[in-house]
C-alpha cells in the first residue's frame, strides 16, 4: 500500500498554510481581530464543536495498492471526491493482489489462495480471448484485486474518517490507510488534527508503532 498527500489548500493572502485560512474564517464569525496564538484559537473552536470552520480546507491523497474491498469502504464516505482506476477500461490480465496477513502466513490458507488466484487470472484471460469485453470479464475478479484511487476531502470529513476508521472496530486495511492519511496531514494542520491524533495514540498506541 502507498498513500501520498498530493495537494492541500493554501491561504493565498499571506502565502500561508491551511490553518491560516481556517483561522481567518473563525475570526470572521466572531469579528475578533487576530490576537494571541492563532493555533490555540482554532483548536478552541474545534473543541467547542464549531467544526464547519474546518470545511474551508481540503486535502487530496493518492492511494494505491489497496484492495477493492478497502476502496469500497472508503467510497462509502460521501462528502468527498474520488477518481478510481477503472476495471472497464484497464486490462486486468496481470492484476496485483492484496492478501491479508492471516492468509499469507497460514501455509494451508496461502496454498488455497495461490490456486484460486492463478485460476482467476486464467479465467479472466480466457474470457478476454473469447471476445468478452473488459467490463464483463472483470466480474471474475475478487475483492483482493488491488486498485488506485485519488480522494479529496475537506478537513471536517477527514476528522470524521479518522474517528471512525482508526478504531479496533474498523477493518485493518482501511485503518492502515486512515493512519497513513492522518500522519501525512497532521504536520500541515497540527491544531486541527492534534487532539484526535493524541486521543487515538492514547487509545491505540500499538496502531501507531
Ligand atoms: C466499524 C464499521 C462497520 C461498518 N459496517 C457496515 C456494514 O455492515 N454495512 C454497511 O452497509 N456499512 C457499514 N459501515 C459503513 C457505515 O455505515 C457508513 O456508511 C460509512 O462509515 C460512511 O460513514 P458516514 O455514514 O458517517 O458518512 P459520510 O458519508 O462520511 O458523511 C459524514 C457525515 O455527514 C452526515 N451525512 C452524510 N450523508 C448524510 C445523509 N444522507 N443524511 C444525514 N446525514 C448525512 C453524517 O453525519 C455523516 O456521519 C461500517 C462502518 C464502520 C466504521
Amino acid at each position: 500500500m502507498n498513500v501520498e498527500l498530493i495537494a492541500m489548500t493554501r491561504y493565498l493572502a499571506e502565502d500561508g498554510g491551511p490553518e491560516a485560512l481556517l483561522e481567518r474564517a473563525g475570526r470572521v464569525c466572531y469579528r475578533s481581530e487576530s490576537r494571541g496564538n492563532p493555533g490555540r484559537f482554532l483548536r478552541a473552536r474545534i473543541r467547542e464543536g464549531h467544526e464547519s470552520l474546518i470545511e474551508h480546507a481540503s486535502a487530496t491523497f493518492e492511494i494505491s495498492g489497496i484492495s477493492r474491498a478497502c476502496s469500497h469502504q472508503l467510497v462509502r464516505h460521501r462528502l468527498a471526491s474520488y477518481s478510481q482506476e477503472s476495471q472497464r477500461y484497464v486490462k486486468m490480465s496481470d492484476p496485483e493482489w492484496v492478501v491479508p496477513a492471516d492468509i499469507e502466513t497460514n501455509p494451508e490458507a496461502n496454498a488455497l489462495w495461490e490456486t484460486f488466484a492463478d485460476e482467476v487470472k486464467r479465467t479472466y484471460q480466457a474470457l478476454i480471448d473469447l471476445g468478452i469485453r473488459k467490463e464483463d470479464a472483470r466480474f471474475a475478479l475478487p475483492n483482493a484485486t488491488a486498485t488506485r484511487i485519488i480522494v479529496t476531502m475537506n478537513f471536517r470529513e477527514l476528522l470524521h474518517i479518522f474517528r471512525l476508521r482508526i478504531s479496533r472496530h474498523a477493518q485493518w486495511e482501511i485503518r492502515d490507510v486512515s493512519i497513513r492519511m492522518l500522519e501525512l496531514i497532521y504536520p500541515h494542520a497540527p491544531h486541527v488534527f492534534g487532539d484526535v491524533r493524541d486521543d487515538l495514540i492514547a487509545q491505540y498506541p500499538d496502531f501507531f508503532e
